[in-house]
């Protein structure tokens, strides 16, 4: 998306309770959607999506993972897997069930908060003696930003946008700051001004 003042306009239209530019100018950062590979901006969550798939392919591969970090035993009869990062409890666990949802939900916490929690239940020997000697390798999604990793593509491209899209402000580009600066600077003042002069009209 080009730097463009009709997009900062609208958002200001959206833009509420601020008292100075600084507040202004930190409104519409909030409102806009940073790439964090490059520069670029977005108002809407998928043109962000489009725009890494299209031009940061490179950091949405997957690379191969060992399940090393899993609570299954030699005598386990039962796992509960997640579906995220291949983590794996067995039924030696006091309550299986409480120890993967609450490890589910940490994942679902940096995807997004309407993330479903659903998890595996395996009896099948061979994969939890692969589990025991540490033979299960998966393809995941590794962000590169945090140590979250993802079973598809998706699922990180929705973590990237939904945990990574905001900008320090010292990050902005100059001409994006500048230009929405330009558009922010008679922003509060001239709501106020307004407010005034309708007040004024209507004691007369
Ligand atoms: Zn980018
Ligand atoms: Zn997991
Ligand atoms: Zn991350």
């Amino acid at each position: 998306m080009q730097d463009n003042i009709e997009t900062f306009k609208k958002i200001l239209e959206t833009v509420h309770c601020v008292k100075n530019i600084d507040e202004t100018v930190a409104a519409v950062l909030k409102k806009l959607l940073f790439c964090p590979f490059c520069s670029e901006y977005f108002t809407e969550t998928p043109a962000l999506k489009n725009h890494i798939k299209k031009d940061h392919p490179d950091r949405l591969k997957s690379k191969t993972v060992s399940a090393v970090n899993h609570e299954v035993n030699e005598d386990s009869e039962t796992i509960y897997i997640c579906p995220h990062c291949y983590f794996a409890v067995d039924d030696n666990c006091p309550s299986p069930t409480s120890s993967i949802i609450d490890h589910i939900q940490k994942h679902a916490s940096s995807i997004d908060p309407t993330a479903r929690i659903s998890f595996q239940i395996s009896n099948d020997k061979k994969l939890i003696q692969k589990y025991v000697v540490g033979k299960v390798k998966n393809e995941l999604f590794c962000c590169s930003f945090c140590s979250d990793i993802f079973s598809d593509q998706e699922s990180l491209l929705r973590h990237i946008s939904f945990k990574h899209s905001d900008i320090d402000p010292e990050n902005v580009p100059h001409e994006t700051m500048k230009l929405i600066m330009d558009c922010a600077k008679d922003f509060p003042t001239g709501k106020k001004a307004k407010a005034k002069y309708k007040s004024t009209a209507y004691s007369f």
